[in-house]
């Protein structure tokens, strides 16, 4: 019987998970609890074309594991008979410790614990989601694979803010970058695809979800990436400001009277798309832009002159472009996007074909003319297969 593993992505008030098939590739079920600790709770579990719900209050991550492995065993696969060899954790902050998979023992533990500082919404909602895991599963054994992982090697030119060294050293202060495991697994799939040597090749990836990130990936390694210390810095996102001058932070402290509490919610929650449009969702979006609403042109304008801006300044990173792969919710379907964000960059190479750019892609495509001198991919990205596989490649 073929290996599994169980999949585990724990929020602060949510737990996200998936039973994989490695080899083959495949999620054999899949779910989601949310509002964990609130009145009204709701367990989600998906196996094949059946979905099952469930509204209940969910007390703790700890209960609500526990009515995940219910549901496999009532409707099924039984995780009994699923041969899962291992659970794989997704944690967000490895910071300079990680540069891959980890297997889980107290020190382990310990170092995601004494991290939490640089991803306070973050590693501790994780570091819960495994202990209870432990708990539940005390016969195998639990990976973590850290988003910052495939960024930890930045070399220091791109890692290192110009600020004063020690000021840095103390706090532990340069990027991490974030989606890690998403810029590894697409970049990878980009030259499979293409039947070339990752070895050779240059490659810019934009994973534009809700959160948005661009990297730079030469032989395989990343040498930048847009996402920092935190993932507030970058690409334009459904929330989050990206890049900003951070005097902004100076300006509304001293003139709006603003707390840092206040302005990190105002850069993290209130901001990107949402604070320049009204809305988050890039089909609503192209909505009020089709609609003449002035406001919505240049937030999609705004969007989009960022991600041009982070594919020319990655090229000259790199010394040149070959491959440039889009991924996420919006990189995967919004084809205006992708053609926006490519629009006067045939002097890098970099073309697209309006026909096979056109529409949402389920599966990988190419989507420059024959012949272009940078390939341009769409690559849907799947994080629970790469943390599974990373996951086994542990044991
Ligand atoms: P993610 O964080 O990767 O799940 O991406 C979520 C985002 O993808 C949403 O906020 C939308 O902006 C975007 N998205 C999802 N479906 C579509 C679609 N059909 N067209 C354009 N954007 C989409």
């Amino acid at each position: 019987m073929t290996d599994t593993v169980l999949v585990i992505n724990s929020g602060s008030s949510s737990i996200k998970y998936q039973l994989v098939d490695p080899a083959a590739g495949t999620a054999l079920a899949s779910g989601l609890v949310e509002r964990i600790g609130e009145p009204a709770g709701r367990v989600v579990h998906k196996q094949g074309a059946q979905t099952t719900e469930r509204e209940t209050a969910v007390a703790d991550h700890g209960e609500g594991l526990r009515i995940v492995t219910s549901l496999f065993d009532e409707v099924g696969p039984s995780l009994a008979e699923a041969n899962v060899v291992a659970v794989g954790h997704r944690v967000v902050m490895g910071g300079r410790y990680y540069d891959g998979p980890v297997r889980v023992d107290e020190d382990v533990l310990a170092t995601i614990e004494r991290l939490s500082p640089l991803a306070p919404l973050h590693n501790p909602a994780n570091l819960t989601g495994i202990r209870v895991a432990r708990e539940l599963f005390p016969d195998v054994p639990h990976v973590a694979v850290f988003d910052t992982a495939f960024f930890r090697n930045l070399p220091d030119d791109a890692a290192t803010y110009a600020l004063d060294r020690e000021v840095a050293e103390q706090y532990s202060v340069r990027r991490y970058g974030a989606h890690g495991t998403s810029h590894q697994y697409v970049s990878t799939r980009a030259a499979e695809i293409l039947g070339r040597d990752l070895a050779e090749l240059r490659t810019v990836v934009l994973h534009l979800g809700n959160g948005a990130s661009a990297s730079a990936v030469k032989g395989g390694h990343a040498v930048d990436t847009s996402m920092g210390l935190t993932p507030l810095e970058g690409l334009v996102m459904g929330t989050r400001t990206g890049d900003i001058d951070p005097a902004v932070v100076f300006h509304l402290a001293r003139n709006a009277g603003m707390s840092i509490d206040e302005i990190d919610d105002l850069f993290n929650k209130r901001s990107g798309l949402k604070g320049l449009t009204g809305v988050n969702d890039l089909r609503e979006l192209h909505d009020l832009v089709a609609a003449g609403d002035s406001a919505a042109r240049v937030g999609l304008d705004v969007y989009t002159h960022r991600l041009r801006k982070y594919i020319g300044a990655y090229a000259a990173v790199m010394g040149g472009l070959d491959v440039l792969a889009f991924t996420a919710g919006v990189g995967e379907n919004d084809d205006v996007v992708r053609a926006d964000a490519v629009r006067g960059l045939e002097f890098l190479g970099v073309q697209i074909d309006p026909e096979l750019n056109a529409g949402r892609m389920k599966e990988a495509k190419v989507i420059s003319p024959a012949g272009a001198r940078v390939a341009v991919l769409v690559v849907p990205t799947n994080e629970e297969l790469a943390i599974a596989r990373q996951a086994l490649a542990q044991l």
